[in-house]
């Protein structure tokens, strides 16, 4: 990589000029550096717009599950058969399946082979369990903070290898040009806030043949989140660049503490606290779960089994099934804005009609589980400490003693399925740019827990020997860069200089809009959704778009990120708003981790108002044959349209004419 400096409008700006940029720190970003170097792709840097923010660093739940190929004596296992698992979840390309199945073992043993501690036998097995959509026990876990010791294991790898990394340099634009009718990025707009009251305003260009985005799911634009506060996501990035995404309808929804964000799965259910709900000011408190249980026993098995099935599932919430109770939340905390809480330190209050709670009336699946765990105990305190010590010090460390104070949930946007499409090689349609990680959507309706993280890995791998092998090219010339890109840098320097102008009023009136706009995600674009209730948001997400573009602004210059991280958001929030409107426009149902309330469809539970009717949707339907894309053309208007979903493909498994393929360097294509 060099550094120079070039000039536009008298007003000089550094510049980087490398092979490669990798946008992003998460695991899957730090994934796609260390696999390149070790391809002996040397000139490449990372530029993130915060070295220890992001999910992956952050996140993590009861017990963060990484999904792989079975690997454990005795398993019997394939390629082909993993693919088949995620093709099944639904609206997920095949040849997409397969690439991540064949990958996973490549995957996973890289992270074992840094000292990610996932567990393994005296004869070297890795065993597995089953986790959501898996037939196979194919999960592993290396504990609560899995993806955090990823990360760990890569970023230390990455400093060994002595790549250069920008800690704090947010990327604000990717670059891109037309040749032959396609879009190719060609560099990138950093924003380095040290320099930001200096004439440049602080951009800082990279010039470079391939970007990698590493940026993660966008969830900035949620107000009920259990994200980390760091991730806010960069999709308006690729969607200005021109990129299409899909699936942008499929998220993954689920109970999860707010003061402290945590994902309240495993034990935190397994242990059955008490759920009760209370007003805004924390009178009336009510065990507000009752009224839609036929008896204790269904109830609290309802809970145990929130464990095992953590994310909101359309599928799972008849018949007084695990969903419920998240809809149940929902209702309370959104709906009827009362605030709902766990009680740790008491087991669940029955009434007359439901009668009181006893371990007994438990179903024999989750009575014969807490017996084997050594959990058949008095209190949810008992059980929790029994099952999951660690969990209370997770907590203790955040200022919540569980064994004192309710903890409060709420329903959550945790994961993006859908994201910006790409190849067998994760290069988007916007050439040499390469989302990895979840910025990626490569999941379809439905995925096995853990496999976010597989997909991660085995995309930066692929993307990594991709570029390797095919786009190694010294990076352009400064000037033929600068003719390229010089409009577009003049247009950001432009848009930083507005929001410094609009200062505190700026800043104010944007704040108010971010606001505004996750509330209206959650409400609207969450888990609970209507046709009335998308479209009118929808139009609402473009009228705030043109709001921010009219009026955001910061007080300080070191703040410049925040407003261009609003626009960002603000686009992201709209498009993925039409993907939902063209989806309920081709009669779209429920699916996954959402429900579409439909006068016309079934009352989910007998006692639940009628506004709860849903009709869930099916496989052979139009929507369940087809993904839906989305693109934002010339930064004006909305393109949408419907793909057949791709069959897993059939793959030649004839030894000679793979070797033959290989040798004659036609696999990386
Ligand atoms: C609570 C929780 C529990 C989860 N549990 C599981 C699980 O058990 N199994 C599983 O497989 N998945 C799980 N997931 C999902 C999984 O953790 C994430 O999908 C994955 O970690 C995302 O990794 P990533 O590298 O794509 O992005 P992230 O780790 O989110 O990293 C994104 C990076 O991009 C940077 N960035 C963003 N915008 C810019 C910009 N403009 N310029 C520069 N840098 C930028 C951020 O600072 C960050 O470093 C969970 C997620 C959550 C929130």
């Amino acid at each position: 990589m060099t550094k120079t400096e070039i000039e536009l409008q008298g007003i000089k700006f550094p510049l980087y000029s490398l092979n490669t940029l990798i946008v992003g720190s998460g695991a899957a970003a730090l994934n796609a550096a260390v696999r390149l170097h070790g391809l002996g792709a040397t000139d490449i840097a990372l530029a993130t717009e915060s070295w220890e923010g992001g999910a992956s660093r952050n996140a993590g739940s009861d017990k963060q599950t990484y999904y792989k190929l079975s690997l454990y004596a005795g398993a019997i296992d394939s390629p082909r058969l993993m693919a088949e698992t995620l093709f099944r979840g639904g609206s997920m390309h095949g040849d997409i399946a397969l690439s991540e199945a064949a990958g996973s073992i490549q995957a996973f043993f890289h992270l074992v082979e840094f000292g990610v501690p996932f567990p393994h036998d005296r004869f070297g097995s890795y065993p597995g369990y089953k986790t959501d959509n898996d037939p196979r026990q194919r999960a592993t876990s290396a504990g609560p903070l899995t993806s955090h010791l990823m990360v760990e294991r890569l970023a230390a790898e990455i400093e060994r290898r002595g790549v250069t990394v920008f800690k704090a340099l947010p990327i604000i634009a990717l670059l891109t040009e037309e040749e032959n009718g396609e879009k190719c990025v060609i560099g990138a707009v950093g924003l380095d806030a040290a320099g930001a009251s200096a004439q440049h305003r602080g951009l800082t260009l990279f010039n470079c043949r391939n970007v990698v985005l590493g940026t993660g799911g966008p969830a900035g634009i949620y107000a009920a989140s259990v994200y980390p506060e760091s991730q806010t996501g960069s999709h308006g990035l690729a969607f200005e660049a021109g990129a299409t995404a899909h699936n942008l309808t499929e998220s993954h929804f689920g109970m999860a503490s707010i003061k402290f964000r945590w994902n309240l799965s495993g034990t935190y259910q397994q242990s059955i606290p008490r759920f009760f709900s209370t007003e805004a000011n924390g009178s009336d408190e009510r065990a507000f779960l009752n009224d839609f249980f036929p008896d204790m026993g269904a109830l609290a098995t309802a809970i145990f089994l929130k464990g095992y099935e953590w994310p909101f599932d359309s599928n799972k919430i008849r018949g007084g099934g695990s969903s419920l109770i998240d809809l149940l939340v929902y209702r309370e905390t959104v709906v009827r804005g009362r605030r709902v809480f766990l009680d740790f330190t008491h087991n669940p209050e029955g009434d007359r009609r439901t009668g009181s709670f006893s371990l007994d009336k438990l179903s024999p699946e989750a009575r014969s589980y807490l017996e084997r765990s050594g959990a058949l105990l008095g209190t949810p305190l008992e059980r929790l400490k029994k099952m999951n010590p660690s969990a209370l010090e997770l907590y203790a460390g955040k200022g919540i003693d569980l064994s004192r104070e309710p903890l409060e949930i709420a329903l959550c946007a945790q994961h993006s399925n859908g994201g910006f499409k790409a190849s067998i090689w994760w290069e988007s349609d916007v050439r040499r740019l390469f989302p990895v990680g979840e910025v990626c959507g490569t999941h379809g309706v439905r995925r096995p827990g853990g496999s976010a993280l597989n997909a991660g890995q085995v995309g930066s791998m692929r993307a990594a020997m991709f570029i390797a092998r095919r786009c190694g090219e010294q990076p352009r010339d400064a000037a033929e860069f600068v003719a390229s890109a010089g409009p577009r840098v003049l247009e950001r320097l432009e848009t930083a200089k507005l929001f410094l102008d609009r200062g505190d009023s700026g800043q104010r009136a944007m704040e108010r809009v971010l606001s505004e706009l996750r509330d209206g995600m959650s409400r609207y674009g969450g888990p609970v959704r209507s046709a009335g209730g998308i479209g009118g948001e929808a139009t609402r997400a473009w009228t705030r778009l043109a709001r921010l573009r009219d009026s955001a602004g910061v007080r300080r210059p070191e703040d410049l990120a925040l407003a261009f991280k609003a626009l960002d958001s603000g686009l992201t929030h709209a498009l993925y708003l039409e993907a939902m409107r063209e989806y309920v426009r081709q009669g779209g149902r429920s699916r996954g981790s959402f429900i579409i309330l439909d006068a016309g469809g079934e009352k989910p539970n007998p006692v639940l108002e009628d506004q709860w009717r849903f009709s869930l949707e099916t496989e052979e339907s139009y929507v369940g044959r087809n993904v839906l894309e989305v693109r934002y053309e010339g930064g004006k208007r909305v393109a949408r349209r419907w793909v057949e979903v791709r069959p897993i493909p059939g793959g030649e498994s004839w030894f000679e004419t793979v070797w033959s393929e290989y040798l004659g360097d036609e696999i990386i294509r």
